[in-house]
């Protein structure tokens, strides 16, 4: 990997309309086929020769891992391209998307919505949209697929952009947001070079339009937040809550409060690497110490902000959520454990406000008695114990949550208003 910009990218769209292929195609067209694809099949692959891989051969491979039941499958791969380092996050299909999406383990920056040309949308296009919008892609690049089975017709390449742009519209994701590019990810046209079959597309080829994606802006510009989690005491030094800094700057004679342990001092020292820094960024892993803060007064799931700015500690919280697998129904009254950051409290669901149409993201059911798997829906929720937690819209990064039960993620949501 390089030096250059990183971007986390979602490969999203229906099932069989070529995600796996064309995240092959840009592993082979970028020359970046991941090290333990080249491990396993080291004899074969230098009996090929140095020539490089065949893309057929890249595919086998992903699919033979794929057949083992390998979790990673074609998830956290990586190429890059002039501009970026892009690191392919969790795609749909795979078991933890919708979790890992909305929790942040792997927020994607921009997707590729790949749409099949011979199908058109279909029910998966129109929720993984839905669930982009909801939370908070930046562009999307819409690889019009299997251009090759319509005879790179630009008739049908035209019809299926309109039905994409429909769909946008439907979820109020701004067009202006988003490119459309005939491909094809099997045959490779339009990828890495301008395909001689579609002489009536003149636009970026998809290697170009990811070039040219807007970069992740650092959230160096939002107040500090820095989740604690664990808290040490250093001899020599004292008190030393680390964690990582998520938004902000944490800075040696900063005053910092820590929420909702509700103390706070003045920034006295902050390393990074055993080394003592003037000051932490979004990203950077910490120990720092803060004068007169004990190791009793602070605790795993406090977050550290400005005194000035401290994070908000929420009475109730209204939020949107996903459920994914509940054994049953969901009501008002259940408590199950919410993951926020490096938190975990135990929250009662107060209210289930509406229930909201998937592929739409319009109400469709006010205050409805229960919601179960696959359902979207408002909730109002109240901690059991004090919860620093914020609104997604205003600081994304301590905005989200997973809800988990008898051992698996139920559920996943983002917080969209506090009430404290
Ligand atoms: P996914 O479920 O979205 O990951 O889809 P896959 O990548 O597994 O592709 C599904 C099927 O479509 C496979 O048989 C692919 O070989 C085929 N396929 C994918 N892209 C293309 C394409 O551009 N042209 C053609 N003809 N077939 C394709």
């Amino acid at each position: 990997m390089s030096d250059e910009q990183h971007q986390n990218l979602a490969i999203i769209g229906h099932v069989d309309h070529g995600k796996s292929t064309l995240v092959g195609r840009l592993l082979y067209e970028t020359g970046s086929v991941p090290e333990h694809v080249i491990e396993q099949h080291k004899e074969e692959a230098e009996e090929k020769g140095k020539g490089g891989f065949e893309f057929a051969y890249v595919m086998d491979n992903l699919a033979e891992e794929r057949e083992r039941g390998v979790t990673i499958d074609i998830a956290h791969q990586e190429f890059s391209t002039d501009t970026y380092d892009f690191t392919i996050v969790d795609c749909p299909g795979h078991r933890d998307f919708v979790k890992n999406m909305i929790t942040g383990a792997s927020q994607a920056d921009n997707a590729v919505l790949v749409v099949a040309a011979d199908d058109g949308v279909q029910p998966q296009t129109q929720e993984h949209v839905f669930l982009a919008r909801t939370l908070g892609i930046g562009e999307l690049i819409v690889g019009v697929n299997k251009m090759d089975l319509v005879d790179y017709s630009e008739g049908d390449y035209k019809q299926v952009v309109e039905e994409v742009k429909e769909l946008l519209n439907q979820v109020r994701f701004d067009t202006e947001d988003a490119s459309f590019i005939p491909i094809s990810a099997f045959e490779g046209d339009n990828i890495a070079e301008a395909s001689d079959n579609t002489g009536w597309y003149d636009g970026d080829i998809l290697l170009e339009a990811l070039n040219n994606l807007p970069a992740p802006e650092p959230p160096t510009d939002a107040p500090l937040r820095l989740p604690i989690q664990d808290v040490y005491t250093i001899s020599g030094i004292g008190t030393v809550p680390v964690g990582r800094v998520e938004t902000g700057i944490l800075n040696t004679g900063d005053n910092v409060s820590f929420q909702p342990s509700d103390v706070s001092g003045e920034v006295k020292t902050v390393e990074m690497h055993h080394e003592e820094v003037p000051k932490a960024e979004p990203g950077d892993n910490v120990g720092f110490n803060v004068r007169g803060v004990g190791k009793d007064d602070i605790r795993r799931g406090d977050v550290c902000g400005p005194a000035d700015d401290p994070p908000s500690v929420a009475e109730t919280f209204q939020a949107q959520i996903v459920v994914m697998q509940h054994p049953s129904v969901i009501t008002e009254g259940y408590t199950p454990v919410f993951h926020a950051h490096t938190a975990q409290v135990a929250c009662t669901v107060e209210s289930i406000d509406k229930k909201i149409d998937p592929s739409s993201g319009e109400v469709a059911e006010e205050n409805p008695d229960f919601i179960q798997n696959g359902d979207a829906a408002v909730v109002t929720i109240r901690p059991q114990k004090p919860l620093s937690i914020e609104p997604s819209g205003e600081i994304p990064e301590l905005g989200s949550f997973a809800i988990r039960d008898m051992g698996q993620t139920i559920a996943a949501g983002k917080v969209l208003s506090v009430n404290e």
